[in-house]
């Protein structure tokens, strides 16, 4: 089982939380194409690797937070609060 690091109560295991998904993706504006806005909605990556992830510690304290997980691994190697930048992960 997978365990994070929640940044205000600690590590929980991985059941408490929900992915959201990529984080960092900015939303285009409204008035964009309908090319950029099928991009935003559907072009996400999947990398065998390091991804930068948005989580929330849904069944504690329903914060959103970043963290920087191996998807082949599943090994966390950061999290960071939503108003924090990503801090620096040797690659
Ligand atoms: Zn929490």
């Amino acid at each position: 089982m997978m365990r994070l690091t929640c940044p205000w109560c600690g590590p929980r295991p991985e059941h408490e939380f929900h992915c959201g998904g990529t984080t960092g993706i900015q939303r285009p504006p409204l008035d964009c194409s309908d090319e950029t806005w099928g991009r935003y909605l559907y072009g996400r990556e999947n990398p065998a690797g390091l991804h930068a992830e948005r989580w929330r510690h849904t069944y504690g304290c329903s914060q959103w937070f970043n963290a920087l997980r191996d998807t082949q691994t599943h090994a966390v190697h950061a999290v960071w609060r939503m108003t924090e930048p990503m801090p620096e992960v040797p690659r």
